[in-house]
């Protein structure tokens, strides 16, 4: 089916590809995942939880639009300001990192589990699954097929992906109550409230073609998004009597509006925190200041970068023409043209995008039969991976057609599946290898917060296989805009890389009755001076479960 290329275009093209699906979307915008009369004989303990998710939400975008003042329904959120203008019951830590890639469905992943990328599961937007040989992309990246975004919100698509149970499985097994609104990663929850149906259907197709790279910046569709989602969570509220111990609310509008809103260091973002979040979190705070002391959290899966929008800086946006296709094509492989599920052919390699970086997967071409290549084993080391690794290296070399726009070639040795994947080494050419650290040592350029580390979590780890035989990663620039290319569609502004922006996330905590050095000390003594994302969950599971404080007693 032709891309459409206009939202009239992809809403029909939607409703008529997957109309099964869509009647159940259109089903209603609360789902109980649960009985709720099936519940362990534990009685709750904890004091209540708000996780407030914001998409692609930057550190220093919403740490200076705090300190200015223009948010005052999260400051209302947040306990308030005291006459000196401090905030005196919240901490915001000063350094959240996302894991690598910084892109969505690996964020929420990691905060969802509390646990690394190559350990639950979930490593891209769009991924390989083996040995099935399925193709996934719950956000997708090069694929104008939507079928994955829909399985998300009607068959718990990340249940399905994710290899380790998430925080609401674990609170519900010590007797604890979880909604989550709109967020994909919402498996163990109680409730899934969602925003009204047609506003939900406005948002899929938003959020798909969104990060496809068709749509403009239309900031009344993501705010009716969000709007919807907010709406849906205080009815929800208000209507029952007994709040959720822990409740998450997410929202998407600041990644939306980012990627599609031709506006420098993104002033897309911060007007839209501004202008539309913020009434919502003052919505909010008005409810809960009414109903218990409630922790509340507020973090982000990823950052953002502005980029240019043109074919030059997208590196997948001329599809199997991208010179990535044609890089693995002219070392005599046969790309897998971007499609979903199970591979079919004589295709043996796989590209997922994922902005930053892009993973490729490499069948065992000796076992390719007449009608097909298996996915069910790994490619040779030799045959397979040393001679993509040897074209790529030679095209990100002097005069090759990815001079400019490669940064780094990653490989490691395969192993079996089932095993504990390898960590990936730089590629030097000629069969070597060099240890990330070491590399990033020799060529800071290339390096970002924490990022041999957050690369050794991806790729090592029961799942670490889901990150590709060979990493890509795209040059970036701190500075300059006109040197930042990525692998995906054409945006004003993207994510997935190794830079600071990309990577640095707000965490706040607050409670209404505690100090911010109460509060900071026990986020201190949970995730140290650096806070990752796999220990957010940890966090919420603590606050949830410890003894309710006095002040709390009903
Ligand atoms: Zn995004």
């Amino acid at each position: 089916m032709a891309k459409p290329r206009t939202l009239a275009g992809a809403f029909a093209f939607i409703v008529a590809a997957a109309c099964a699906p869509m009647a159940l979307l259109m089903e209603a915008p609360d789902k109980q995942l649960r009985d709720p009369e099936n519940k362990p004989e534990v009685e709750a303990q904890g004091a209540r939880v708000l996780l407030l998710g914001v998409d692609g939400l930057r550190a220093d975008i919403f740490r200076e639009e705090l300190e200015a003042g223009h948010l005052s329904g999260f400051e209302k959120l947040l306990g308030g300001r005291d006459d000196d203008g401090g905030m005196p019951h919240a901490y915001l830590h000063p350094k959240a990192i996302a894991p690598y890639p910084s892109v969505t469905a690996v964020g929420w992943s990691t905060i969802a589990t509390g646990k690394s990328p190559a350990e639950h599961g979930v490593t891209g937007n769009e991924m390989l699954l083996r040995p099935s040989g399925r193709f996934v992309a719950p956000v997708p990246m090069s694929v104008d097929d939507h079928a994955d975004v829909l399985a998300t919100f009607n068959d718990q698509l990340f249940g399905k992906l994710l290899k380790v149970p998430t925080v609401w499985q674990r609170l519900h097994e010590k007797g604890l109550t979880s909604w989550v609104a709109t967020n994909h990663v919402h498996v163990g929850a109680d409730r899934l409230l969602l925003p009204g149906r047609d506003d939900l259907l406005q948002g899929v197709v938003q959020t798909l073609m969104g990060h496809m790279g068709l749509s403009d910046g239309d900031e009344a569709a993501y705010s009716e998004l969000d709007d919807g989602t907010f709406s849906t969570v205080l009815d929800a509220l208000k209507a029952d009597e007994v709040p959720p111990d822990v409740l998450m609310v997410y929202a998407s509008g600041t990644d939306l509006l980012a990627h599609h809103e031709s506006a420098p260091e993104l002033e897309a973002q911060r007007r839209y925190l501004r202008e539309q979040l913020n009434r919502r979190a003052g919505q909010l705070a008005a409810y809960l200041e009414n109903h218990g002391t409630w922790y509340v959290i507020i973090t982000a899966d990823h950052g953002h970068t502005d980029v240019l929008a043109d074919e030059t800086h997208a590196l997948g946006a001329a599809e199997e023409d991208s010179p990535g296709f044609r890089v693995l094509r002219e070392a005599g492989f046969k790309p897998h043209p971007p499609s979903l599920g199970h591979l079919k052919g004589l295709d043996d390699a796989v590209f997922a995008h994922q902005s930053g970086a892009a993973f490729v997967y490499l069948a065992d071409r000796s076992k390719c039969d007449e009608d097909r290549c298996p996915w069910s084993s790994p490619p040779r080391y030799e045959e397979e991976v040393l001679v993509a690794a040897d074209a790529f290296h030679e095209a990100r070399s002097k005069g090759g057609p990815m001079e400019e726009s490669l940064a780094m070639v990653l490989i490691r040795e395969p192993v079996p599946f089932e095993e504990v994947d390898h960590p990936f080494e730089v590629y030097l050419g000629d069969g070597k290898t060099m240890s990330v650290g070491a590399y990033l040592a020799q060529h800071p350029e290339h390096s970002g917060p924490a990022f041999a580390q957050r690369l050794q979590r991806l790729a090592v780890g029961p799942s670490g296989e889901r990150a590709g035989d060979v990493l890509l990663i795209a040059r970036t620039d701190p500075k300059k805009p006109e040197n930042r290319y990525y692998f995906g569609q054409k945006y004003e502004a993207t994510h997935g890389a190794a830079l600071a922006s990309d990577s640095m996330v707000p965490f706040v905590l607050s409670h209404p009755k505690l100090t911010q050095a109460q509060l900071g000390g026990l986020v201190k003594e949970m995730a140290g001076d650096v806070l990752f994302l796999h220990e957010v969950a940890p966090i919420i599971e603590k606050l949830a479960t410890s003894p309710r404080l006095a002040f709390d007693a009903p």
